[in-house]
């Protein structure tokens, strides 16, 4: 009896010693990223136009004509028009090889496989990007409701969009368009030459 005791006794400071460390120590509630909290929020102010209309700020910068030939109509109605590629009918949502996803504009790696997950959405998902400034975000009213697009910060293709019903630990869902992406067997996030 004395044993349950003091082993009841032991369970509660522990239980206790924990809450009090959850509750007193920063590093516990601190925010990893600031998108992460709501990228709503934190969408690039930088962003604000239609994508056709931005020439400026990215690395890799072509006109539509030159596009075109650079990408396939679908690659191009994704990345440079906004579109989005039917759920399940891609080739990426149920992919589940080892190595990175770049963009398929200009190679920039967005996501590794180690963040993709299975959101059962059809698209593929993952709960993070590869490097923090890979990715830009911007408020999307275009549905009638407010979404966070993402776009590569290197070309300014348009990817998918980030949702805050992911797992942990961000909690994020990035929801990618198979089309905007090439996936490649390689550990390296340095972008293809
Ligand atoms: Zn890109």
């Amino acid at each position: 009896m004395k044993n349950i005791l003091l082993f009841s006794l032991t369970l509660l400071i522990l239980a206790g010693g924990v809450w009090a460390w959850t509750t007193t120590n920063p590093a516990a509630d601190a925010k990893p990223k600031d998108v992460l909290v709501n990228p709503v929020l934190y969408a690039d102010p930088g962003l604000k136009q239609p994508l056709e209309k931005e020439r400026s700020g990215f690395e890799v910068q072509h006109s539509d004509a030159e596009w075109k030939t650079l990408l396939s109509g679908s690659e191009f109605k994704i990345l440079r028009r906004q579109g989005t590629e039917p759920p399940f009918f891609n080739k990426y949502h149920n992919h589940k090889g080892q190595g990175v996803y770049q963009c398929a504009g200009c190679n920039q790696v967005l996501f590794t496989s180690d963040q993709k997950y299975d959101s059962k959405t059809g698209w593929p998902s993952f709960w993070d990007a590869a490097e923090e400034g890979r990715i830009r975000y911007r408020k999307d009213d275009l549905l009638g409701w407010t979404r966070v697009e993402m776009i590569c910060s290197r070309c300014g293709g348009h990817i998918g969009h980030v949702f805050t019903d992911g797992p942990k630990p961000t909690g994020l869902r990035y929801c990618a368009n198979s089309e905007a992406l090439a996936f490649e067997k390689k550990a390296s996030l340095k972008a293809k030459e």
